[in-house]
């Protein structure tokens, strides 16, 4: 059987309904892929993750290879049962992580712009030098030299037993120049082929593979980049890298590479990396994006923010303000999580948020969960139905909580 089957597709877009089928399940598609980065989505319990309908989340080689090591990962039973998550795993392969200690600004764009905010990133390590090779760093944990080879994050991603395995990729910022941005693409696809070829040595059945398309902004290397990845030998494409510097860039960009991911290609799942905001999720679907993952809603869910239908708010709710001090509605009248089940008020959760109790931080990020499963669950129904349309502009117009 395909690793991949679409069951229903919109007239009018790109947009599919699909089941990609991994060794631990199905993950109906499209969908959400909440981060488990440290073997752990932060906060939660692995069943309160599978109740608010999550089916995959996303561990990442890089912070597992330094903390705790994936030798140590793989002798207690492999990261499924480490850390009692009995769904799908995808793992990042950890070039975003090491190319953001690379190239120093991308953190500086990330605060900027907040555009790549969804993608994890490394804490204060650094990068050493990019071979042919690999790539050297300092580790963050412990200060110590050490390198990663596309082969290495091969058989890292592999002793982790991940369900989904992603090829070792340069993440380029948007401040370098065409030029590096084409060399760097190509370096990309040489790390691919030798990840192709160790998948094949080495590769598990029922382990999904997929490559990460690159070329920064430009319309060429994007394109060129999603045919070598599609043409390359594995089971699905990633897009990753700059996206741009505003939205209408980054849906720009999506569109160069998944024109290329048209006919014979369309069969081949498509994740797009780090994106996931409301706004994002309803073009990537439309774009015929597969699954996504994203830090923002467990990232804002830490912070004391809520994710809300209302877009003039940037989907946001803050509830560190103190205007909600004496708020008695919950976040939601609708949401099944178990802050607005169970009627807590604003007021309460914002007390909560302000006095940094671990008790708000689980609250506000199942919220947050809950709210983006809902919004994706609605996306890919209308899909079925064939009301696309009118369900992505209800979603964009927002609605009453
Ligand atoms: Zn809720």
């Amino acid at each position: 059987m395909s690793a991949f089957t679409i069951e229903a597709r919109d007239a009018r877009s790109r947009a599919r309904v699909g089941t990609l089928h991994t060794a631990h399940g199905t993950v109906r598609t499209p969908a959400f892929v909440p981060l488990a980065s440290t073997a752990t989505v932060k906060g939660l319990l692995p069943e309160e993750v599978a109740a608010l309908g999550y089916e995959m989340v996303l561990g990442n080689t890089f912070h597992l290879l330094l903390r705790p090591g994936e030798e140590l990962i793989e002798r207690m039973g492999g990261l499924h049962r480490f850390m009692g998550w009995g769904g799908a795993i995808v793992t990042d392969s950890g070039g975003f992580q090491l190319f953001s200690m690379g190239h120093g600004t991308v953190a500086e764009e990330i605060k900027g712009r907040n555009r790549r905010a969804g993608r994890d990133r490394a804490g204060t390590g650094a990068i050493v030098a990019i071979e042919e090779e690999g790539v050297r760093f300092r580790a963050y944990t412990d200060g110590r030299e050490r390198f990663l080879s596309p082969e290495g994050s091969m058989q890292v991603q592999a002793a982790l037993g991940s369900d989904l395995v992603l090829a070792l990729d340069e993440c380029t910022p948007l401040h370098v120049d065409r030029s590096y941005t084409a060399r760097s693409t190509e370096r990309t696809h040489r790390w691919l082929e030798r990840c192709v070829r160790w998948q094949r040595r080495h590769g598990r059945e029922g382990r999904l593979f997929y490559g990460i398309v690159q070329g920064g902004v430009y319309e060429d290397l994007r394109r060129e980049s999603a045919q070598f990845v599609a043409d390359s030998g594995c089971e699905g494409v990633a897009i990753g890298g700059s996206l741009g510097a505003e939205k209408a860039q980054m849906y720009e960009v999506v569109e160069f590479a998944m024109r290329e991911l048209e006919g014979e290609r369309a069969i081949m799942p498509r994740h797009l990396l780090g994106i996931g905001e409301v706004d994002d999720l309803i073009r990537g679907v439309e774009l015929g994006i597969d699954t996504f993952d994203c830090a923002i809603p467990t990232r804002l869910g830490r912070h004391g923010t809520a994710l809300i239908g209302d877009p003039a708010r940037r989907w946001r709710l803050d509830l560190t303000k103190r205007a909600f001090r004496e708020e008695r509605a919950p976040i939601s009248e609708r949401c099944p999580c178990p802050a607005c089940a169970n009627g807590l008020s604003r007021a309460y959760l914002s007390h909560l948020a302000r006095a940094r109790e671990l008790t708000g931080m689980r609250l506000l990020s199942a919220h947050n969960l809950a709210f983006t499963a809902t919004v994706v669950r609605r996306l890919r129904e209308a899909i079925r139905t064939g009301s696309l349309p009118a369900e992505a502009a209800a979603l964009r117009a927002g609605w009453e909580e």
